[in-house]
């Protein structure tokens, strides 16, 4: 995630100590790593931390929510469709992620600026990878690589099964660079040490990998095209994501961008809380990430948290202001965000695995999915979570106005017109006794998948004395059942 937004932040001290090793794979063989020590810059000081090696994954509170099966509009036979995924969610791995967010974020790697050694290196890992798992070179002249201004893309593509559909684009990327030996511009210091970006932005690319690998595991290619895109330059300003939309390598000219992913910074899960970006760029994004989280079999579980705030802070931005239906998963910032501290020990290594099964639920998905991609919501760009706290703010019950049936008061949102937003719940009402609550998402009536709040108000008009609703709660699905009392 690059620097520009976040400029207030205080620095802390720490540095990465360690004997430094000769990456086996790095171009430069003849290049000479072992010995190497971090340079200290003009003034700097040197501080050993001695932070604890096994940091222990949060137990989340509260225990585990009962998942309601959704019979959801977009794709059809849920039991096929998790029996489908099940091999390839299997392949999805902690120890495999760490393995390749320990490669990444070894201080050998210098913090993998963009067009240094240490990015060069880290480049030919990720591209020994692809190689091992048989996907198809996308970048110039038959290789992985789309170099540009000293640095390059890597890309690779699984062709879509759909003859029409194949011509589709569905981008799945995560940036690879970092920030190196850090400097003012681009790191809270202190500078002139290894900025290992284990969470920035090796997990995202560890996710990628663990995704690439699985999607090779299902049983038939999705119908459109999938690019699996690793970026450089992200920390110079978005610089690889532009230049792809700017200019598509040849093997890939006649294909049209239709949906992107970006995995940036998916390390640091804390208590399953996912943050999900974009998904207000299009009509049904949100709906194909609760399917994707919430699947019978292979649910990541994860409690999102939907953010619309929009910015030029990662490579999901290029592909938002090209138009194109775009989301971004994230684990958070953290006090050792652009510092050299930000490493693998640190990591949540099991916490990619949820992140990466999301993925690939959700990828698959849209790359599946028979009808046509919802285009680009322009809306979406004058939305922000200002909008959003508005729109799901909720009306406090005191202004005696009547209850209703039920005693629920629902929102339309324009942006996902088919799930209402709970904002007032009568006290003693059904549906407090059922336990809603605002902020809720109404999506089916009595297993019936609404279509906007009208038709949600007709089927509870017209329902019996106890109505089940599917709502969608942070994320997660569940099933609440309204009993009607006579008064
Ligand atoms: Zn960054």
């Amino acid at each position: 995630m690059s620097f520009a937004t976040f400029p207030d932040r205080k620095v802390a001290p720490n540095a990465a100590a360690g004997t430094m090793k000769k990456p086996p794979w790095s171009e430069d063989s003849d290049a000479d790593y072992s010995g190497r020590r971090p340079h200290v810059s003009q003034g700097g000081t040197v501080l050993v931390p001695s932070t604890p090696r096994n940091a222990r994954r949060p137990t989340p509170p509260g225990g585990t929510i009962a998942v309601a099966l959704l019979t959801l509009a977009c794709c059809g036979g849920v039991a096929l469709a998790a029996e489908r995924m099940s091999a390839a969610h299997a392949t999805i791995k902690a120890a495999d992620a760490g393995r390749h967010v320990g490669v990444l974020a070894d201080d050998a790697f210098e913090g993998r600026e963009g067009g240094s050694r240490g990015g060069r290196a880290a480049a030919a890992y990720i591209v020994e990878q692809l190689t091992k798992l048989g996907l198809e070179p996308a970048g110039d002249g038959g290789s992985y690589f789309q170099p540009f201004g000293g640095m390059r893309n890597i890309l690779a593509i699984l062709r879509g099964s759909d003859p029409h559909l194949a011509e589709e684009l569905v981008v799945v990327g995560a940036h690879y660079d970092h920030v190196g030996y850090g400097n003012a511009d681009n790191s809270y210091g202190p500078f002139g040490y290894v900025h290992n970006g284990a969470d920035d932005n090796a997990s995202g690319v560890a996710g990628l990998l663990e995704v690439a690998e699985a999607i090779q595991h299902l049983p038939e290619r999705p119908r459109r095209s999938i690019l699996f895109a690793f970026w450089d330059g992200e920390e110079k300003g978005l610089l690889g994501s532009y230049h792809f939309l700017r200019v598509k390598p040849a093997a890939l000219a006649h294909l049209r961008v239709a949906f992107a992913l970006n995995l940036d910074m998916i390390g640091h899960l804390r208590g399953e809380r996912l943050e999900v970006y974009g998904t207000r760029t299009a009509p049904g994004l949100r709906e194909a990430v609760l399917q994707a989280n919430n699947r019978p079999g292979n649910a990541a579980g994860l409690e999102l948290t939907f953010v619309w705030d929009i910015e030029d802070d990662s490579d999901h931005y290029p592909f938002i202001a090209a138009k194109i239906p775009t989301v971004m998963f994230h684990t958070g910032l953290h006090d050792h965000y652009h510092r050299p501290s930000d490493d693998v020990h640190l990591v949540n290594l099991e916490g990619i695995e949820p992140v990466a099964r999301l993925t690939l639920g959700f990828v698959t998905a849209i790359a599946d999915d028979p009808a046509a991609l919802p285009t680009f919501r322009p809306e979406s760009r004058t939305e922000s979570n200002a909008t959003r706290n508005r729109l799901e703010g909720s009306i406090p019950d005191t202004d005696g106005s009547p209850r209703g049936r039920w005693g629920l008061g629902t929102r339309h949102d324009p942006g996902e017109p088919s799930s209402p937003v709970v904002v007032r719940v009568w006290r003693n009402s059904p549906a407090a006794r059922a336990g809603l609550s605002p902020g809720d998402r109404i999506l089916t009536v009595d297993e019936m998948r609404i279509t906007g709040q009208d038709d949600m108000l007709a089927r509870l008009r017209s329902a019996g004395p106890q109505s089940r609703v599917d709502i969608e709660r942070r994320g997660r699905i569940m099933r609440l059942e309204m009993q009607e009392t006579v008064e």
